[in-house]
């Protein structure tokens, strides 16, 4: 059960005293606080554990600072959308940029920064195309040990100071051990914060919880959660309840296609269909991957390559976010060159992605229209 209180509740206040005070006297359940503070306001809800069964709402509605109860279901507590009046938000703001489940953002970047070049190349022709977000792998998990594992610590200044000077707001950045996360925030720092960092967790460490926990203790960066290649979506889903329960609610879960044969030619069985799904279950808003779904330049007769085709696929399903891979000269790119998209590209990919929000937003308003006449 989650008390949802008052906005701006004062937790030095005497009510809020009296309410704390009730809470601890009911038997067999303990409660955690989760307070959120806002530019304006502050939020603060009180998840209730053990057994909450015995409680009703209308017993727990009348509590002072009681703004709305919310009876939750067992799973993602935090991240779910439970079905007795969960109106909890489905959206965050980050640097300036919203994510939402109604809104869309693309990150089209570098898989893996291998030089300041590509770095600036790409940087600029997001600015032309008046894009405000990207990506960039620094650190990168490799199968083989032998690979190229991206430069780390030593291209973050460069990388913040470049996105700075092109009106970057927020990059996706993967980080696989905790020491990523202590690095990007000092560079952020000796930078002076001339852009934002989402955190990026890979699809080999969805289940290294510890990392998980780690990273939903700072409330400081949004966080980008894979989907595990090879593990059910309830134990994804799961996994970024990992990260809420520690405090970090600015979330968003990317599909990034399931590891199986059954998906060849593909690298991974393009797995977008869950994009409603997701946003079904949890009011996390959902991303996805068609670079590393997809894999391959690969076109189809119509002369639109797969990746554009799942692209649109995911966002006719209503998609908020898009993860996808350029890169100036996929020959020389030291990671997944053969996927990436050239930046003579980035002009028709984004039209191509209007279109099909457009084709999504047209939908829902088809169905708002079929549902009131009927
Ligand atoms: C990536 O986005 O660079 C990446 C390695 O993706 P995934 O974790 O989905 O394989
Ligand atoms: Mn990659």
């Amino acid at each position: 059960m989650i008390l949802v209180l008052e906005p701006n509740t004062d937790p030095q206040g005497s009510d809020y005293r009296i309410l704390i005070g009730q809470l601890g006297r009911l038997p067999g359940i303990s409660h955690r606080v989760h307070r959120e503070v806002g530019t304006e306001v502050t939020l603060t809800e009180i998840y209730l554990i053990g057994n909450t069964g015995a409680l009703t709402v209308e017993q727990m509605q009348v509590l002072p600072c009681v703004q709305k109860v919310v009876r939750v279901s067992e799973a993602y507590r935090v991240l779910g959308r439970h079905k007795q009046g969960d109106d909890r938000p489905s959206s965050f703001e980050y640097n300036g940029v919203r994510f939402g489940q109604d809104s869309l953002q693309v990150f089209a970047g570098l898989c893996a920064v291998d030089s300041p070049e590509s770095v600036e190349a790409m940087m600029k022709a997001l600015q032309a195309h008046g894009q405000v977000c990207t990506r960039m792998g620094a650190y990168k998990p490799r199968t083989s040990p032998y690979a190229f594992q991206g430069y780390g610590a030593k291209c973050l200044p460069y990388v913040f100071e470049l996105a700075g000077k092109y009106g970057i707001r927020v990059i996706a950045m993967e980080i696989t051990h905790e020491s990523h996360v202590d690095e990007i925030r000092e560079a952020l720092r000796t930078t002076g914060h001339p852009t934002g960092v989402m955190l990026q967790i890979g699809t080999r460490n969805t289940q290294n919880f510890e990392l998980l926990k780690l990273v939903g203790r700072q409330q400081e960066l949004p966080v980008l959660i894979k989907r595990g290649f090879g593990i059910t979506l309830d134990e994804s889903l799961n996994a970024a309840e990992y990260l809420a329960t520690e405090g970090n609610r600015k979330v968003v879960f990317c599909l990034r296609g399931m590891k199986t044969n059954m998906g060849d030619p593909h690298r991974n069985f393009v797995d977008f269909a869950h994009v409603p799904v997701v946003k079904r279950l949890t009011r996390m808003p959902v991303c996805i991957d068609p670079s590393h779904s997809v894999g391959t330049r690969a076109a189809a007769p119509d002369g639109l390559l797969d990746i554009f085709h799942v692209v649109a696929q995911g966002i006719v399903a209503g998609a908020n976010m898009v993860l996808v891979d350029f890169h100036p000269d996929p020959a020389k790119a030291l990671v997944d060159g053969p996927q990436a998209l050239l930046l003579s590209e980035l002009p028709h990919f984004l039209d191509d992605v209007a279109l099909a929000r457009e084709t999504y937003l047209k939908r829902t308003e088809l169905a708002l229209r079929r549902k009131a006449a009927a």
